[in-house]
């Protein structure tokens, strides 16, 4: 994410964080506006970032031995820069700043295929390399606002995604994600020029795991005494200790896990068994 003339412009990646976490949204908003948030500094997570690159390189490495022209871009940051070499017919593009329409993002690899656009007899469509087994949701979504930055480069949205993981090569239609897609670019945009910004709290979520926030997060969770704290909990119990008016560990631990009424949500001795020490 950047501020580009006071408003900010989002990227691929901003879109999968915001269907990760609203929280982190927020977080990369107040960072924008000058807050000093302590970042998670995690050797597992640059050993994770290192593996990703060298997966990328062994992708491109292989398009390369097909001998398939390679134009890398890494070292470019004007979009014009993508344009050019897409004019010139690059086979594939690597690193290809991408830029328009309220979006701004470096695209991983982009694939010359025989389609014909305003290009001439051929396009492009975006690829991302990735570790994980199974495809992310904020993955495609991903490829879907690359696809989207392509368009108006070449008269053309691509018809196809693709991920490339270590041991498949996946390739997704782009209609089937695109109403999707426009549901959380908006959702984004709305949370990011709401004023005041929309309440959201850090409430723990997978994407957790690998975020530079998480000891800020971790930290406001412990201050507040959150309830995901508990051992076990389920976001649904969490929903439903809250509407009881039960908001903290100790407020919790006081019930001796007998709540106040009878739970909406999940069974009495779900909440016994979560409210012993
Ligand atoms: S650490 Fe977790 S809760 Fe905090 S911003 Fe990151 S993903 Fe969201």
């Amino acid at each position: 994410m950047r501020l580009h003339d006071s408003t900010l412009v989002p990227t691929p990646t901003d879109i999968a964080n915001h269907l990760a976490c609203r929280h982190l949204t927020q977080l990369d908003r107040a960072r924008l506006a000058g807050e000093r948030i302590e970042l998670r500094q995690d050797p597992r997570i640059d050993a994770l970032r290192h593996r990703g690159e060298t997966h990328e390189k062994g992708f491109v490495d292989s398009l390369a031995a097909e001998g398939l022209s390679v134009t890398d871009l890494r070292h470019h940051d004007d979009p014009a820069a993508t344009l050019d070499a897409m004019t010139a017919g690059a086979d594939v593009i690597v690193q290809a700043p991408l830029q328009g329409d309220g979006l701004s993002g470096r695209a991983d690899v982009l694939l010359r295929i025989a389609v014909p656009s305003r290009l001439g007899a051929y396009s492009y469509e975006p690829a991302d390399t990735k570790l994980a087994r199974d495809t992310r949701a904020g993955t495609i979504l991903q490829l879907c606002a690359y696809a989207a930055l392509l368009d108006p480069m070449q008269g053309l949205l691509p018809e196809h995604i693709h991920v490339v993981t270590p041991l498949a090569r996946e390739r997704y239609r782009t209609a089937h994600f695109d109403a999707y897609f426009r549901f959380v670019r908006r959702r984004l945009e709305d949370d990011l020029a709401a004023d005041p910004p929309p309440a959201t709290y850090p409430e723990p979520v997978p994407h957790c795991d690998v975020c530079p926030y998480w000891l800020h997060c971790n930290r406001r969770r412990r201050a507040d005494d959150h309830l995901s704290l508990v051992a076990g909990i389920r976001k649904l119990n969490v929903r439903e200790l809250e509407r009881q008016g039960i908001r903290t560990v100790v407020k919790l631990a006081l019930t001796g896990g007998a709540l106040p009424a009878e739970p909406h949500r999940g069974a009495r001795e779900t909440y016994a068994h979560l409210a012993q020490p």
